[in-house]
């Protein structure tokens, strides 16, 4: 399985872009800055897009791409619990802020065609086995694990708050990405946020390895790229690394992992 980190920030810039994150050239989980880094035919090959929650920081590429799709007849399937669903469809593509692209060109046809995930259950999507999880961040939101046909999988938390290991029972994932968006000079306000700070992923990773009898290497995401707030992440994780006896590295636009 390849994963390439399209955006890994909060904000975008010419260096940064909001989170997106490719799985084999084919299938993206969140569509942040899912366009600015691809070229028109990779962007062609994507099958499927995995949305976490209605922020515009994780949808904003979507229109770009439907676009691409409008201009080449072609259909992108995209995937998320009905809330974003209901968000999308009466604020984003109504044809005010963007051309309804899930009646364009034709109903049967569409640019965008949306599917509903349940939580909790395991669902066939392109050739990929995908559970969504709920999390805790300001609006409805849900963290997906993707396992190919091999069996190697990831599993990627979207914006949440702590509070992760009700879903640790039932994944196996051999890669997390998380989020991280500030560092723990802001651990008391993260939680209300729907955010995690490195302190405050550190006993969410003791419970992982507790209940799991493993822990794979962690890629951090969303981070805030001023402040200095990433040097700070980048310090505190590899405390965190080093006392946990694991990997945690920061995603950045460009990172590419095959596992
Ligand atoms: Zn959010
Ligand atoms: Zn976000």
């Amino acid at each position: 399985m390849n994963i390439r980190i399209l955006g890994a920030h909060a904000l975008e810039s010419t260096t940064t872009q909001f989170v997106s994150i490719l799985v084999d050239g084919v299938l993206a989980l969140d569509a942040g800055g899912l366009t600015q880094k691809l070229s028109l035919q990779e962007q062609e090959k994507i099958k499927a897009v995995l949305l976490t929650h209605s922020h515009a920081d994780h949808i904003e590429g979507l229109a770009g791409l439907a676009m691409h799709a409008f201009l080449s007849n072609i259909t992108i399937e995209v995937y998320a619990i009905a809330d974003t669903i209901t968000a999308l469809t009466t604020h984003v593509f109504n044809s005010v802020i963007h051309p309804n692209f899930t009646r364009m060109p034709s109903p049967d046809k569409p640019a965008l065609r949306f599917h509903t995930i349940k939580p909790n259950r395991t669902q066939n999507i392109n050739d990929y086995s995908i559970f969504a999880f709920p999390v805790r961040h300001s609006v409805p939101s849900v963290g997906y694990q993707v396992t190919d046909q091999e069996g190697k999988s990831i599993l990627y938390t979207g914006d949440t708050g702590p509070g992760l290991p009700s879903c640790w029972e039932s994944i196996s994932p051999s890669l997390l990405i998380v989020d991280c968006a500030v560092s723990d000079r802001w651990i008391s306000g993260a939680p209300a946020l729907g955010h995690m700070t490195p302190g405050l992923l550190k006993p969410e990773l003791v419970k992982f390895r507790q209940g799991k009898g493993y822990l794979p290497p962690v890629v951090l995401v969303h981070m805030v790229p001023m402040l200095d707030e990433e040097k700070e992440i980048a310090k505190e994780a590899a405390q965190i690394a080093q006392e946990l006896n694991t990997t945690i590295k920061l995603g950045y636009e460009g990172m590419e992992i095959d596992i």
